[in-house]
């Protein structure tokens, strides 16, 4: 990690990398299940919401895990969270599922003067989040002081969550913490939300065709979020969460996407592929607080209106230009998808892999001639 001239902290290749090559594998700090706290049908109607069929603990589907899901003994209702396996069961009861936070969940659920149908179900998730990122404060100090020296967002962009933490900050207050800590001010709360939002990974449901993919839960690592980001980057993030054991399923892990030398720097996209160029500039101004200025954004300002500011991949192949060669090689061919593509890692005696692999849908194909590759990334 280093300092970089204009963009704070980021990660550099100390040695020269290969093409699929693993940079990082991290394991969260908290997450938390993306569903509102109140569900608008009794739960035994609903197969759908996420905590009741997933692990509370390592997020795996119960559906695809073998045998009878475990339950939370001392939650409100059985069904408030369930496990995989009694190894989850008991991991969580000393760190995401301690006592502490069944009692605040089935609080914040049952409460409905504070949280009911009507609130909106952004705040509700907050709600979680914050119950995941306290319960961090307490079980994990250090995990939790270092969390809050991350990144957020600046100051002027904070007052979007100023709101949000109002309302949090009161139906907290009724909360009791053990003495390891206390309920934070609404500012400290604005910035906790400021820094999940930023700083967090989605964990998703699997890819369908008709449906893409839904967010199970959000997740934040300390190491990965200092990654920059880049339009067109060199790595991305894959997460195997229903088809690694529970032990490592909410893992993230960094591949690169083609040869990288030493001392590039390594980048990862915070947004899709076929995202436009000014929708890009302002979702990146407004969640991140920064102007991306990457090459590819370089080319794309200059575009005229009338060209059209979509990259389609279907018109690649009459452009001379490297930028569409580039993202027609590492943006996967699936209309609906359109994740970044990565070589699978290189075999154990360093042969790299005939394989790319989506880091959305998931997807295998076959990977192009590395000479072309070569070729193309020297415009970069
Ligand atoms: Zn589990
Ligand atoms: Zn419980
Ligand atoms: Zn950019
Ligand atoms: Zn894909």
């Amino acid at each position: 990690m280093v300092e970089i001239e204009g963009k704070g902290r980021g990660l550099v290749a100390s040695q020269p990398l290969k093409g699929g090559q693993i940079v990082m594998q991290d394991t969260p700090i908290y997450a938390y299940f993306v569903s509102p706290l109140k569900l608008r049908q009794p739960i035994e109607d609903t197969n759908g919401s996420c905590y009741t069929r997933c692990c509370a603990h390592c997020f795996r589907s119960l559906e695809a895990g073998a045998g009878a899901a475990l339950t939370c003994p001392s939650c409100s209702h059985p069904k408030d969270a369930a496990f995989c396996s009694s190894k989850c069961q008991s991991l969580a009861f000393s760190s995401s599922h301690t006592p502490w936070v069944c009692r605040t969940l089935s609080y914040l659920r049952n409460c409905s003067l504070h949280v009911n149908h009507q609130t909106p179900e952004d705040r509700q998730i907050e709600a979680r989040c914050l119950v995941a990122v306290f319960n961090l404060a307490m079980v994990s100090p250090y995990a939790f002081q270092t969390f809050l020296s991350l990144d957020g967002c600046g100051a002027r962009d904070g007052q979007r969550y100023i709101d949000s933490a109002i309302f949090l900050h009161s139906i907290f207050t009724s909360i009791s913490f053990d003495d390891r800590f206390s309920l934070p001010s609404v500012e400290t709360i604005a910035d906790i939300l400021a820094k999940n939002w930023r700083n967090s990974f989605c964990l998703m449901d699997p890819f369908s065709e008709d449906k893409g993919r839904s967010v199970r839960a959000h997740a934040v690592y300390l190491n990965a979020s200092f990654f920059n980001h880049s339009c067109l980057p060199n790595a991305c993030h894959f997460h195997y969460l229903d088809t690694t054991p529970h032990n490592g399923s909410t893992d993230l892990i960094i591949r690169v996407m083609h040869d990288i030398p030493q001392g590039e720097e390594i980048c990862i996209s915070y947004l899709r592929v076929n995202i436009s160029y000014p929708e890009r500039q302002r979702i990146l101004m407004n969640d991140y607080t920064f102007a991306c200025s990457c090459k590819r954004c370089q080319i794309e300002a200059n575009w005229s209106r009338e060209e059209g500011n979509e990259i389609d991949h279907n018109g690649c192949d009459d452009d001379p230009g490297f930028l569409p060669a580039y993202l027609k090689r590492f943006m996967c061919k699936r209309e609906s998808c359109r994740g970044f593509l990565a070589p699978l890692p290189p075999s154990d005696d360093g042969n790299p892999s005939k394989f790319m692999e989506c880091n959305f849908c998931r997807e295998l194909t076959k990977r192009p001639k590395a000479l072309y590759e070569a070729s193309l990334l020297t415009k970069v």
